[in-house]
């Protein structure tokens, strides 16, 4: 058995984490968790902690640490077809039934789901196939891709492009010029304070309109965007938004991509947020809550309209030269299809919905009042604390005081993780859907316990 501190050494002296502070972590610098298993909503450590995890790994693992329904799927699928690919019409028993059960669960309007292995991959393809849609109809000027800032679309070349996050593009020539971006709905940093909410969607339809008619409408394929700002600060839309949005879009031909990777199957209290939200989408981007991250798989649901024309391209221009080595992969799918069962049986959407509009309650009620909580907000198992240096002002704390960061080392201590959202100090809560009122208690009292202790 390794002792921990063989363990520790070797991954600073090895090992290169994503979205990590490299040097500091090179050094010993910046903290290092090893995690040895899950059960339920907590994850445990080498150190011996067990932690409630209200941030469900990176608002993924859906149904909960250690279901054995799902493992036991994986190591079946895994000793009777570990591997197959899915190029020129193969497939399995495993990702074809995963297809149906998707389908079957999709908002109204959809035609046919793709399979790749994480958001990053799905909203590629997504683009790709929006580009091709434009030159199967014959506009290949058509092209441009409008996103939100603040929106979390991956961090590939082009998604790190989609995603409107100063971190994701310092340094590394992004956005792509195919790429541009729209004000992030984001009531609580309206521009104006005295904005109603009406007022701020009319603001940011308004933005809108002026992007698309200094870019020409002709030049804009699709517009990409989460039913609800999730890494950018977990953020549900003011009112009436999507309605007037997808209003805009319809008038200008402009192709909707909603990024379900966070909202799909479950996280809002609907199977999917465009249901929640009443939005009628060409493309539908899955990854996370599709195996609840037991094993990587992602989706890309295509609608009717652009499955049409891709039907009419593949009969002119042949075979879509689309296609990962992974794509479908048997043990993804076998995980896929456990998942949505269990997330069936357990009734987790409906749980999802009741559990979490108790958690954001309670939240508001336990730190809504602190003098450096500016917002409480959230949607079905999603929450966040906004916090802010003065309240009536809406002035915020410098970002190199570090004071969201803080707060969740605070919490770590009292047993609970949560995510210090990347830009600005935001406390974020995406706890597994299968959380129980008292679980929820037990997030919320941390909390409180450590706003109190950072910031008095
Ligand atoms: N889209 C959304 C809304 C996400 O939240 C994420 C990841 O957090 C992605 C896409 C990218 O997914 P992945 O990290 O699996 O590439």
């Amino acid at each position: 058995m390794l002792t921990n501190d063989e363990l520790a050494k070797w991954d600073r002296e090895n090992f290169m984490h994503p979205s990590t502070h490299l040097s500091q972590f090179a050094r010993g610098e910046a903290a290092q968790r090893i995690v040895t298993g899950g059960e339920g909503v907590f994850i445990t450590d080498r150190d011996g902690n067990r932690l409630l995890d209200g941030f469900a790994g990176l608002y993924c693992v859906n149904v909960g640490y250690g279901r054995t329904e799902i493992s036991e799927a994986i190591a079946k699928q895994a000793h009777e077809l570990a591997y197959y690919h899915a190029y020129a019409g193969h497939g399995s028993e495993a990702n074809i039934t995963l297809s149906k059960m998707v389908m079957e669960r999709a908002p109204e309007g959809m035609a046919r789901v793709y399979f790749g292995l994480g958001g990053s991959d799905a909203n590629e393809t997504n683009v790709k196939l929006v580009w091709y849609y434009n030159n199967i109809l014959g506009r290949p000027e058509k092209k441009k891709i409008i996103s939100r800032w603040r929106g979390y679309h991956g961090s590939g070349l082009v998604t790190g492009s989609l995603t409107g996050l100063e971190l994701f593009h310092k340094k590394f020539d992004l956005p792509l010029a195919q790429v541009i971006h729209t004000e992030a709905p984001y009531y609580f940093r309206r521009p104006e304070a005295g904005m109603s909410e009406d007022d701020f969607t009319a603001h940011c339809v308004e933005k809108l309109e002026e992007l698309i008619a200094a870019e020409g409408a002709g030049t804009i394929a699709a517009f990409i965007g989460e039913p609800i700002l999730g890494t950018g600060g977990i953020v549900p839309p003011p009112e009436g938004y999507w309605e007037a949005i997808q209003k805009v879009l319809r008038k200008h031909d402009i192709l909707l991509i909603v990024d379900e990777v966070v909202t799909g199957f479950g996280r809002l209290g609907t199977m999917f947020g465009s249901d929640h939200y009443g939005l009628k989408p060409d493309l539908i981007t899955c990854a996370k809550g599709l195996t609840s991250a037991y094993a990587p798989l992602s989706a890309t649901i295509v609608g009717n309209r652009m499955w049409e024309v891709l039907m009419q391209g593949a009969d002119e221009f042949g075979v879509l030269g689309h296609g990962w080595t992974y794509s479908a992969h048997p043990i993804g799918a076998a995980a896929g299809i456990a998942n949505l069962k269990l997330i069936d049986e357990l009734g987790l959407v409906r749980n999802a919905g009741e559990v979490g509009a108790y958690l954001n309650k309670a939240m508001a009620d336990a730190v809504g009042g602190h003098a450096h909580v500016g917002e409480v907000r959230g949607e079905g198992m999603l929450c966040a604390v906004e916090l802010v240096a003065d309240r009536d002002k809406r002035e915020f704390f410098p970002a190199s005081e570090g004071k969201g960061a803080k707060i969740v080392g605070a919490m770590a201590k009292r047993g609970v993780i949560a995510r210090a959202m990347p830009q600005g100090d935001i406390l974020g809560f995406a706890p597994p859907l299968c959380l129980s009122k008292a679980e929820a208690d037990q997030i919320v009292a941390a909390t409180a316990g450590a706003i109190e202790e950072v910031l008095g």
